[in-house]
């Protein structure tokens, strides 16, 4: 049984509590993991909205080559490069000023005297665009004159700082290089999460850190970044307000480069619209904004919405067009994720506390029924060893006897007549003996076959006990009997009856001790139904207490034969039970006024009374 205990608690009890632990500790870390999900959904919205802004400035940068081209068909670059200003805005609305600058770095247009405008931009921009100084940078270009990576221009060293699309054809950086305009894109983005946000605080190296802004400015000159690129695009920051600069060269006239400063309100209009094509299933949970250099909303997809700009739930940088611009979502209602973190936590937890039950449950299931097996098997132990017992006892008298006539030393009368009632009664106590195992089987394997017919009961008790009175008398009891005159009825099988009232008796002589007193009582009583009640009283052992219903068990002896020298199977009772049982009837013990113990046979009554036969 222990070792059963201790399998089962190190099979199954240890590993599930080890599982349990580990299932409440995994759900302190719910909200995270629901973070952590939301994080990614909505990352990826921020992501698609990002590369929708970042079609949008390529579309500007394609329709700005295409207007150049337009232009210059219909007439000479040379013409074209001196009014570039002024035609390109006539055309183009998203330019604030066009400009042309050629290849040897002469500034062509526009005049820094035709307007405010064009002054405050050559002053800004002018040594940059003629390659007289170099200034920090975001660029991008995107589109090379010559595809074969050997034709490339050589240029001065490429810059080392910068992280944007610069890639450098010799590693070596400041050694003096090809520069190569990469034509994709790639993961360049900033990704703001929200776990990357309490990471930043830890760990704020730009390597490790994925949160740290990707888009890195470097120093240049112009002609550095054209390089030998179609078409490209470089942002400033001038007074901490950014400057767009896109830039074309037509294969018509490679000596000129062509560019727009775009308008910044222009820029804004166009990028609006974007924010509307948040998918609609993400309405009610998030609402999007794009976010400028400084985290200011520059456009946000729900009206009226109040967040703190600079802490969005997750970010993308746009790229390097729009340098710091961040395509931003903001969490409508943060609490919901701590709700359904903590509707989640309550859902798991009262199922890991169910299973445990469930698991406890069946362990104690298990350990009953491994306890009341045990139990069986040592009382069948003990049957076959008391069986034994009894069988050997009636068997040596028998034989001790019988070889005593059979050798005729047993001369007097008497004695031989003595010797014969013992070798009588002993087998007829094997007989019984026999009879209750073999009954018992049978009604094990469901065998037990009764011949029910109306019997009066009275008589069966009467015969039953006048013929066990000789040798109840014999053994020195005092035999009382309350039996009434009249029959009564019962629908019943003599035998098994007989076989009942047998067992009583023979338990009270088993039972009794020194105080030989035995009473048999039979009674009609009419509550709650009519039935007739058998008493088999005796003045002896009684049943110990808590023993009243065990011993009716099968193989169950309350005193135990070993240790009180008393023979027996633990078989009559049941057998006693079983047959009252399958009469309609029951049979129980009640311990007995002044000592001793009662056994009551009831059974129904069948039909009428008669007169007992005397
Ligand atoms: P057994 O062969 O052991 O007598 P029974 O099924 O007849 O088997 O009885 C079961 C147990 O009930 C006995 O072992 C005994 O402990 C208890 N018992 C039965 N009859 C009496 C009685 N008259 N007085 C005290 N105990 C009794």
């Amino acid at each position: 049984m222990k070792k059963i205990a201790l399998v089962f608690a190190l099979a199954v009890f240890v590993p599930s509590l080890l599982l349990a632990w580990l299932a409440v500790r995994s759900l302190r870390d719910q909200q995270l993991v629901l973070e952590r999900q939301q994080s990614l959904l909505y990352q990826e919205v921020a992501d698609s909205l990002a590369r929708a802004a970042e079609d949008y400035l390529s579309q500007q940068q394609h329709e700005f080559g295409q207007l150049v081209e337009k232009l210059l068909a219909k007439q000479n670059p040379d013409e074209i490069a001196v009014s570039f200003d002024d035609r390109l805005r006539t055309n183009w609305p998203s330019a604030d000023v066009g400009f042309v600058v050629t290849q040897k770095g002469s500034l062509v247009c526009p005049s820094p005297y035709s307007r405010p405008a064009t002054k405050l931009f050559c002053a800004d921009n002018a040594k940059f665009l003629c390659n007289i100084e170099s200034v920090e940078v975001y660029w991008n270009g995107n589109q090379s004159l010559n595809s074969s990576p050997g034709n490339n221009l050589a240029l001065n060293s490429p810059p080392t700082t910068g992280k944007g699309l610069v890639d450098s054809g010799n590693q070596g950086g400041g050694q003096g290089g090809n520069l190569k305009i990469s034509g994709s894109r790639g993961q360049q983005y900033r990704s703001v999460m929200p776990q990357q946000q309490q990471m930043q605080i830890q760990m704020p190296n730009a390597a490790e850190n994925p949160n740290y802004s990707k888009v890195a400015s470097s120093e240049a000159e112009f002609r550095e970044l054209v390089g030998d690129s179609r078409e490209g695009s470089v942002a400033r920051f001038l007074e901490n307000k950014l400057c767009l600069l896109l830039w074309y060269r037509s294969p018509a006239d490679e000596s000129k480069i062509f560019g727009a400063q775009l308008s910044l309100p222009e820029l804004k209009a166009g990028l609006t619209p974007i924010l509307q094509k948040l998918d609609p299933t993400f309405r009610d949970d998030i609402a999007v904004a794009l976010l400028d250099e400084a985290a200011r909303p520059v456009a946000v997809s729900t009206n009226n919405l109040q967040a703190n700009w600079k802490h969005p739930f997750v970010a993308t940088e746009i790229g390097e067009e729009l340098p710091h611009w961040e395509m931003a979502a903001y969490l409508l209602d943060p609490t919901k994720l701590a709700r359904s973190a903590q509707t989640l936590r309550f859902m798991l937890g009262s199922l890991i506390g169910l299973l445990l039950l469930a698991i406890a449950f069946g362990g104690w299931l298990i350990v009953v029924d491994l306890r009341r097996q045990l139990i069986a098997a040592r009382q069948k132990t003990d049957f076959v060893s008391n069986v034994s017992h009894e069988l050997k006892t009636p068997l040596t008298s028998i034989r001790m006897f019988s070889e005593l006539l059979a050798e005729g030393r047993v001369s007097e009368p008497a004695k031989r007549q003595s010797y014969l009632n013992i070798i009588t009664v002993e087998t007829s106590r094997l007989t019984r003996l026999i009879n209750n195992v073999l009954d018992f089987s049978r009604m094990e394997r469901g065998e037990k076959q009764y011949n029910f017919k109306p019997c009066d009961l009275v008589a069966v008790v009467r015969e039953t006990l006048e013929t066990y009175r000789p040798h109840l008398e014999s053994s020195g009891f005092r035999v009382d009997s309350h039996l009434p005159d009249i029959s009564i009825q019962v629908n019943g099988d003599r035998d098994a009856l007989a076989q009942v009232v047998v067992n009583l008796l023979s338990n009270a002589e088993k039972y009794s001790g020194d105080h030989k007193e035995v009473l048999v009582e039979v009674e009609r009583r009419d509550e709650p139904l009519p039935h007739v009640e058998v008493r088999v009283q005796d003045r002896g052992l009684g049943v110990p207490r808590g023993c009243e219903e065990k011993i009716f068990e099968q193989f169950y002896r309350a005193h135990d034969s070993l240790a009180s020298g008393i023979q027996g199977s633990g078989l009559g009772l049941t057998l006693g039970r079983q047959i009252a049982r399958a009469h309609g009837g029951e049979i129980i013990y009640r311990p007995r006024d002044g000592g001793g113990s009662c056994f009551s046979l009831r059974l129904p009554i069948a039909s009428r009374v008669e007169k007992s036969a005397p």
